[in-house]
C-alpha cells in the first residue's frame, strides 16, 4: 500500500468522516464501506442517478458497487422511485398483513421454482439466521456445514471463516462469537465435493444442513465447479440433511430465477435479499412447504419481525423485480461483458498478472494466475496491486468495491457513456497496479 497515492483529496468526505468516527465505530456502519483494506477516506455519497454517484465534494463516479448488488436498474430509477413515493404517501408501517407482501412473495414463488413457500424479512442476515434455525427444528440436529470464504451475514454460527468484510479485514474469526455459538458449524473448503462426504461420514445423524452460496461472491467472485452444487444436493439427500443455497447475492441478479436459473439444481431453502428489496431492507427465506409449515405460526419454528414485509420496502421491490424481464438481464450481461473485456486487456497490456471470473453478470479480477477455486486460492492474490489499481479508478470517477474479495456489479443503467469512463480510467490503473509493491 506504501506505493498508492490518494490525489484526490476529499474534504467534505473528509470532515464527514471525522464527525462519524467520533459517533460510530470506525466511522461506518458496515465494514465493507470503510477503505481501510486499501486505504484513504471513504467517500461519503450524496445522491445516485442511473449508473452514477456523487459524493460530497461533488464529485460523479461510475458506479460499480450498485449499493454491493441491489442497484440492478441503477439508482433512483423513475419507476421504483414512483412506487416507494406512491406507497409512502400511503403510510410507512402497520404491524398488519398487507397486500405488498403477498405481491412480492407471489412473485418470488413465480420466479423461482424451489420456493413453494417465502418468509419476509428485513436483512440478508435474518434470512439466513431463520433458515438455520429453520432446518436444525425440521431435522432436529445441530450441525451446519459452512465453506470457507462464503459469507451469509452476521450470524454468529456462520462468521468462521467467513467473506466479504471477515476476508477484507483477514479477520480468522470474530470475538464475540462463543465455542458455543460456533460449536455446531463445520467449515470446509469450497468446491471440495470430497471434504463434504467425509464430514457427513465422520458426523452420521448429526448434520442439520449444508449453507453455501449459489455462486460465491464474496471471497471475489468464484463459481461452483460443474456439478459442485447437484453434489451437495445429493449428499443432503442421502444424509436426511437440507441443502441451503444462499442467494442474497445472486438471487434475480444472475437470472430472472438468480443462480437456480442458472444451474437448475433444486435446494430444499433459499435465501435472499439485494435485488429484492429494490434498494430498501428487504430479504426472504423460502423453499419446500413442507419444510416452511414448520415455522410459527403453522409450526413450532419461531420466527418475526416487527418491520417484515415493510409495506414500502416490498413495493419498491416488487416494482424492481416487475422491471427485470429477459431484455433487463441480456443488457446487463453485456454491459459485464464489456466491462470485464476492457479491465481484462488493459491489465493485460501492462503485463499485470490476473485472472478475471464471473459468474453470469458478476465478475471480480483477482491480481493472480491460474483459476481461484476456493478462499486459500483468493487470498494468494497480491491485493496490494488491487489497492492501486483501485486508487487509480478513484481518482479518475470510477468507484469499485473498496476491496479484492468483493464482487463488482453493474447494472441496465450503465449505458456506453458510463462504460466509456470507465475504459478511459483503465490504461492508467493498470499502470499503477503494473508498478504496485507490496
Ligand atoms: N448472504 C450473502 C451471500 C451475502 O452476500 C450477504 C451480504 O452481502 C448476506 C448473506 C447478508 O445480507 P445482509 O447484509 O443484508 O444482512
Amino acid at each position: 500500500m506504501d506505493s498508492v497515492s490518494f490525489p484526490y483529496d476529499a474534504p467534505v468526505s473528509q470532515t464527514l468522516f471525522d464527525r462519524a468516527s467520533l459517533v460510530t465505530p470506525g466511522g461506518v456502519n458496515s465494514p465493507v464501506r470503510a477503505f481501510r483494506a486499501v486505504g484513504g477516506t471513504p467517500r461519503f455519497m450524496v445522491s445516485g442517478t442511473g449508473p452514477y454517484l456523487t459524493d460530497a465534494d461533488g464529485r460523479e463516479y461510475v458506479d460499480l458497487v450498485c449499493s454491493w448488488g441491489p442497484m440492478i436498474l441503477g439508482h433512483a430509477h423513475p419507476e421504483v422511485t414512483a412506487a416507494v413515493q406512491d406507497a409512502v404517501a400511503r403510510g410507512t408501517s402497520f404491524g398488519t398483513p398487507g397486500e405488498g407482501e403477498v405481491a412480492l412473495a407471489e412473485e418470488i414463488v413465480a420466479r423461482v421454482a424451489p420456493v413453494e413457500q417465502v418468509r419476509l424479512v428485513s436483512s440478508g442476515t435474518e434470512a439466513t439466521m431463520s433458515a438455520i434455525r429453520l432446518a436444525r427444528g425440521f431435522t432436529g440436529r445441530a450441525k451446519v456445514i459452512k465453506f470457507a470464504g462464503c459469507y451469509h451475514g452476521h450470524v454468529d454460527a456462520l462468521l468462521a471463516a467467513a467473506g466479504s468484510g471477515v476476508a477484507t479485514f483477514g479477520l480468522p474469526d470474530t470475538p464475540g462469537v462463543t465455542g458455543a455459538q460456533a460449536g455446531d458449524t463445520i467449515v470446509l473448503p469450497y468446491n471440495d465435493a470430497d471434504a463434504v462426504r467425509a464430514a457427513f461420514r465422520a458426523h452420521p445423524g448429526e448434520i442439520a444442513c449444508v449453507i453455501t452460496e449459489a455462486s460465491p461472491g464474496n471471497m471475489g467472485v468464484v463459481p461452483p465447479l460443474p456439478g459442485f452444487n447437484q453434489s451437495l444436493k445429493d449428499v443432503c439427500a442421502e444424509n436426511g440433511a437440507l441443502y441451503i443455497s444462499d442467494e442474497v447475492m445472486t438471487g434475480f441478479r444472475t437470472s430472472k430465477a438468480g443462480w437456480f436459473g442458472v444451474d437448475g439444481v433444486v435446494p430444499d431453502l433459499m435465501t435472499f435479499g439485494k435485488v429484492m428489496g429494490g434498494g430498501f431492507p428487504a430479504a426472504a427465506f423460502g423453499g419446500r412447504a413442507d419444510v416452511m409449515g414448520h415455522l410459527a405460526p403453522a409450526g413450532p419454528v419461531y420466527q418475526a419481525g416487527t418491520l417484515s414485509g415493510n409495506p414500502v420496502a416490498t413495493a419498491a421491490g416488487l416494482a424492481q423485480l416487475r422491471l427485470l424481464d429477459d431484455a433487463a438481464y441480456e443488457k446487463v450481461d453485456a454491459v459485464s461483458e464489456a466491462v470485464r473485456g476492457l479491465v481484462t486487456d488493459a491489465l493485460a497490456k501492462e503485463g499485470v498478472a490476473h485472472r478475471l471470473q464471473s459468474a453470469s453478470n458478476m465478475f471480480s479480477v483477482f491480481f493472480t494466475e491460474g483459476e481461484v477455486r476456493d478462499y486459500e486460492d483468493a487470498k494468494r492474490q497480491e491485493a496490494f496491486r488491487f489497492n492501486a489499481f483501485f486508487h487509480s479508478m478513484l481518482s479518475q470517477g470510477v468507484y469499485l468495491p473498496p476491496s479484492a474479495f468483493e464482487s463488482w456489479f453493474v447494472s441496465t443503467a450503465h449505458d456506453d457513456a458510463a462504460v466509456e469512463r470507465i475504459a478511459a480510467a483503465l490504461p492508467a490503473a493498470a499502470r499503477a497496479a503494473a508498478e504496485a509493491t507490496a
